[in-house]
């Protein structure tokens, strides 16, 4: 049975993914959620459901290859190729530029899947598609878990997130939650309790 959005927002918060509350984001700016999918895939049956979606929505497209960027995009796209039964790669981050190693290559017409766990400005999924390209193969299309762009992200190709989660965020001075005082979390210390 296929999964809603609301059956994913649920799974989110029971696995602590998506947290509500007043936190300050690496980029300065406040916000009264956070979410972190590593908390999600970290239960391999959650990572089943979810990515299913993807690997349903691409099963009748033609695929050699799933590629991902790592770190964050390589548990979705391994769950991906398992269930489509394809090759699975990343390209790591090498001074601050994103490549294939570790020997993985791509053939010249190989249809790439390529996955990933959120896009917000969807900047690695379009270094991974370039890299794609500079092997002459053929990208596929795009699958993420969570689309955090605002509906802003075109990569140019097919694209499908298993939901939209609209990030909002604001500048300290606007922020309303600081006003009534609640007190304010850096996500990753130890403050976060689920
Ligand atoms: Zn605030």
């Amino acid at each position: 049975m296929r999964l809603t959005e609301q059956e994913i927002l649920e799974i989110f918060e029971k696995t602590g993914a998506l947290l509500r509350g007043h936190f300050l984001l690496t980029s300065g700016r406040h916000s009264n959620v956070y979410f972190q999918c590593a908390r999600v895939l970290q239960y391999p049956e959650y990572a089943e459901k979810i990515c299913r979606l993807i690997a349903n929505h691409y099963h009748s497209t033609e695929i050699d290859t799933v590629i991902a960027p790592a770190i964050g995009g390589i548990v979705v796209g391994q769950e991906v190729a398992r269930q489509l039964n394809k090759k699975s790669i990343f390209a790591e981050r090498e001074d601050k530029t994103l490549s294939l190693r570790r020997g993985f290559i791509l053939e010249k017409g190989e249809k790439v899947l390529v996955c990933e766990d959120v896009v917000t400005t969807g900047g690695s999924v379009f270094e991974v598609i370039d890299i794609v390209k500079s092997f002459e193969a053929e990208v596929a299309g795009v699958g993420y878990i969570v689309d955090r762009s605002n509906g802003k992200v075109n990569f140019g190709y097919p694209q499908f997130s298993t939901m939209k989660l609209d990030a909002v965020s604001f500048p300290r001075e606007e922020c309303s939650l600081c006003k009534e005082g609640i007190e304010l979390i850096k996500p990753g210390s130890k403050k976060i309790k689920v």
